[in-house]
């Protein structure tokens, strides 16, 4: 099992051999193939296990295949093709350094947008063009309310570790993101749920997000 066996192309191919990646762990190995067969996603991993790669390189291909989607012309809102959402901004910068690397060279853009730092910044960053956006719930709700970021183009949707992010109180403002990507025109999009755990809560979450999924347990 190596990477070279995944259909992910060659600039994705570089960019893990950059990464020093050599084996997938046991998460990239089952959840890869998953995504890219566009299939939604339910995985129960823990930190440390690898699941920012297993995430990033499905989208970061799916992007590559379309590079820009189909933005309203001479509009100055953002429309970003990926959304992954996070519980920290710590975590949400880990996601963002990685998935630089990741998409090195690719052509594809990852802005980050977290709480406790000025938002002006952060919208300057986005202005400069954003593909995957990694982000905060709550932050993410001020730019939405801003309406300079639209979620009616999202293709993929990640979120990482959903139980901590709903421990946080965050699932009305995830809901609430959610609502804005099913509105009209809705497009097809592609769901993964990343979670340590796996209660009731989460499995709720997974019903009302996730179409016709595929459960992973690693
Ligand atoms: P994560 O669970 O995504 O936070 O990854 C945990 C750590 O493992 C990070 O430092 C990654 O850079 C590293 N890592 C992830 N996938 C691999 C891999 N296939 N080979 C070697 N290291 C990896």
């Amino acid at each position: 099992h190596a990477f070279a066996d995944i259909e992910l192309g060659e600039a994705l191919n570089l960019n893990i051999k950059r990464c020093k990646y050599v084996t997938p762990t046991p998460v990239q190995r089952h959840a890869i193939p998953i995504l890219l067969a566009e299939r939604d996603l339910m995985a129960c991993a823990q930190t440390g296990s690898g699941k920012t790669a297993a995430f990033c390189f499905p989208i970061i291909r799916g992007i590559m295949r379309d590079l820009h989607g189909e933005r309203p012309p001479g509009s100055r809102t953002l429309y970003p093709l990926a959304l992954i959402l996070s519980p920290s901004r710590e975590l949400a910068s880990q996601i963002h350094d990685k998935a630089k690397k990741f998409s090195y060279q690719t052509g594809v853009k990852v802005v980050v947008a977290y709480g406790g730092t000025p938002i002006d910044q952060q919208l300057m960053e986005l202005e400069k063009g954003v593909d995957i956006l990694v982000a905060t719930p709550g932050r993410l709700n001020d730019l939405l309310e801003r309406a300079t970021v639209s979620m009616q183009m999202i293709k993929f949707l990640a979120l990482d570790e959903a139980d901590r992010m709903l421990d946080m109180g965050f699932e009305p403002q995830i809901r609430k993101i959610v609502e804005q990507m099913d509105m009209p025109p809705r497009g097809v999009r592609q769901t993964m749920l990343f979670s340590a755990t796996f209660p009731r809560e989460i499995q709720r979450l997974a019903s009302d997000f996730l179409s016709n999924y595929i459960f992973l347990a690693v």
